[in-house]
C-alpha cells in the first residue's frame, strides 16, 4: 500500500480513491479530497439503485471522520444529485456515509460503541460533538441494524411492560423476550394503539406462536393481547404484583406518620398551655415529634429487600417492629408476597393461599384491598408462578431503562431514547469500526 491509498485505509474509506490530502485550519485538521469508485458512482441516496444523474446539487461537501492522532479529519467530495425513478432528485449515495449525514460511517459507529459503554461526557469531549448529534448518530445506527435483522424473529415467551420517563409525563411500551433475556420491541406511548404497533410489526403468523405473555394487569394490555394473540397463556408480572404491596405499605406508613404527626400537634398545644419555651426536663416526653421525625426516614427501609439492607437500615426495622406493629405487619405482608414469587411452582401457589387468608384478615384496609385485587388476578399470577416467569427480566429492564433515561436526558426525542436502550439491552450490540474479531 502506497501513496494516497495509505489514507482511504486510514478512515475506513473503501470503493473510493483518495485524490488528495491537504491540512486547514491552522493544521489541526486534515481534509481529504476523494471521489467514489466507478461501480459506487450514481446511485440513490436512499435505495442505491444506479440511476441518471441530475446536477452537481449543492457542490462540494464535507463529512467528519475519525480522527487522525490528535487531528479532526474531514473527507470532501462531490455531492451530485441524481434522479431515482422511486425517491427522485436526491443526493447520490457515497460508500463512507450513511445518506444524508455529516459523518463516516465508521464516524458513526465508534459514537455508537462510545454512547452505549461510556459516559455522555467521555463521548461528547473525546469525540468533540453535541450530545444532540449522538442522539442523531444513535437513531441511524440502530435503523440501520433493524434493516438488517429482525428482532421479533423466534419469539415465545415475551414480557410487556409500561416505562415513565422524563418524570412521568411520558411512556415507552417496551417488549422483552424471556427466553433471550433481550428488549426486543420499544415505542413511545401506553396505549392501544402502541401495542397493536407490536403485533403489527410481529405479523398474525408469528403472533399465533407467542406462548406466554406476561404483564402488569393494565386494561389496555390486556384487551390487545386477548385480541392478538388469544393462545398465550397470560402471566401476570410479579415485579408489577410486588409494586402494589409496596405501593400498601407505603400508604399504611404514611397513616402512621399522619398520626404521628397528629400527635406532636396535640402535645405542643399542651405545652403552648403551660407557658412558652421548650419543655424543660420535667416536660413530658415528645413522642409524636420523635416517632414522626424517625418514621420519615423508615420509607426506604421498608421498601428494600431484607437482604439489601444497611446496618442502619436494618435498625430502623427493628425499630418499626417495636412501636409501630400495624407498620410492621404491612411490611411483612409485603415481604410474603415477595417470597411467594421467590419459591414459585405449587410451593408458591399454596404460599399465595396462605398469604390471602392472612391478608384478609390483617385488618389493614390497604392490605386487605390488595388482597381483593390479588383474587381477581390469581389466574394470571398462577400462570406465572407455574410456568417460573422471572421477575428479575423486568425489573433490571425497568431499572436499565430508567438509568438510560437519564443518560439520554438531552435527547429531543424519544427515538433516541429507544435507540440507546436497543443497543444497550437487544440482541445486537454496537461494534467498533473496522473491527473483526471483537
Ligand atoms: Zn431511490
Amino acid at each position: 500500500m502506497r501513496g494516497l491509498r495509505v489514507w482511504s485505509k486510514l478512515l475506513g474509506v473503501e470503493h473510493a480513491t483518495v485524490e488528495r490530502v491537504e491540512f486547514a485550519e491552522d493544521a489541526s485538521e486534515l481534509v481529504v479530497h476523494v471521489r467514489p469508485s466507478r461501480t459506487k458512482r450514481g446511485r440513490c441516496g436512499r435505495c442505491e439503485r444506479r440511476c441518471p444523474g441530475y446536477d452537481q446539487g449543492s457542490g462540494r461537501r464535507r463529512w467528519r471522520a475519525l480522527d487522525l492522532g490528535t487531528v479532526i479529519a474531514w473527507i470532501e467530495a462531490d455531492a451530485p444529485r441524481v434522479r431515482c425513478p422511486e425517491h427522485g432528485v436526491i443526493v447520490a449515495a457515497v460508500p463512507w456515509a450513511r445518506h444524508d449525514t455529516g459523518h463516516t460511517r465508521f464516524f458513526d459507529e465508534q459514537i455508537a460503541w462510545l454512547a452505549v459503554n461510556t459516559s455522555k461526557s467521555a463521548v461528547t469531549r473525546l469525540m468533540r460533538i453535541a450530545w444532540r448529534t449522538v442522539g442523531a448518530i444513535i437513531t441511524r445506527v440502530v435503523a440501520d441494524i433493524d434493516a438488517r435483522v429482525d428482532r421479533l424473529d423466534g419469539l415465545r415467551r415475551i414480557g410487556i411492560d409500561e416505562i415513565s420517563h422524563r418524570k412521568g409525563h411520558r411512556y415507552l411500551t417496551v417488549v422483552v423476550d424471556h427466553d433471550t433475556r433481550r428488549l426486543v420491541w420499544a415505542a413511545p406511548g401506553r396505549d392501544r394503539a402502541t401495542l397493536e404497533g407490536f403485533f403489527d410489526a410481529l405479523g398474525p403468523d408469528r403472533s399465533k406462536l407467542i406462548t406466554h405473555i406476561s404483564a402488569d394487569a393494565a386494561p389496555w394490555i390486556a384487551d390487545v393481547v386477548a385480541a392478538r394473540a388469544p393462545q398465550a397463556v397470560r402471566c401476570a408480572d410479579p415485579f408489577h404484583v410486588v409494586a402494589w404491596a409496596t405501593d400498601a405499605l407505603d400508604t399504611v406508613r404514611r397513616q402512621v406518620w399522619n398520626e404521628a404527626r397528629q400527635l406532636a400537634r396535640a402535645e405542643n398545644a399542651a405545652l403552648g398551655k403551660r407557658g412558652r419555651g421548650r419543655p424543660r426536663g420535667d416536660a413530658p416526653a415528645r413522642v409524636g415529634q420523635q416517632r414522626a421525625r424517625a418514621l420519615k426516614g423508615t420509607r426506604y427501609a421498608l421498601w428494600k429487600n431484607p437482604e439489601d439492607l444497611t446496618e442502619r437500615q436494618a435498625e430502623k426495622l427493628a425499630w418499626i417492629a417495636a412501636t409501630s406493629p400495624v407498620l410492621y405487619r404491612a411490611y411483612l405482608l409485603k415481604e410474603g408476597l415477595r417470597y411467594v414469587f421467590k419459591v414459585k411452582g405449587e410451593d408458591g401457589k399454596q404460599a399465595l393461599d396462605r398469604w390471602i387468608s392472612w391478608a384478609q384478615r390483617c385488618r389493614i384496609p390497604a392490605f386487605t384491598d390488595l388482597a381483593k385485587t390479588i383474587r381477581k388476578h390469581r389466574a394470571a399470577i398462577d400462570a406465572t408462578l407455574e410456568h417460573g416467569l422471572s421477575n428479575a427480566l423486568i425489573e433490571s429492564t425497568n431499572t436499565k431503562i430508567r438509568l438510560l433515561q437519564r443518560v439520554a436526558y438531552g435527547f429531543t426525542n424519544p427515538e433516541a431514547l429507544i435507540g440507546l436502550a436497543m443497543l444497550s439491552l437487544g440482541a445486537h450490540p454496537p461494534q467498533l469500526p473496522g473491527r473483526t474479531h471483537g
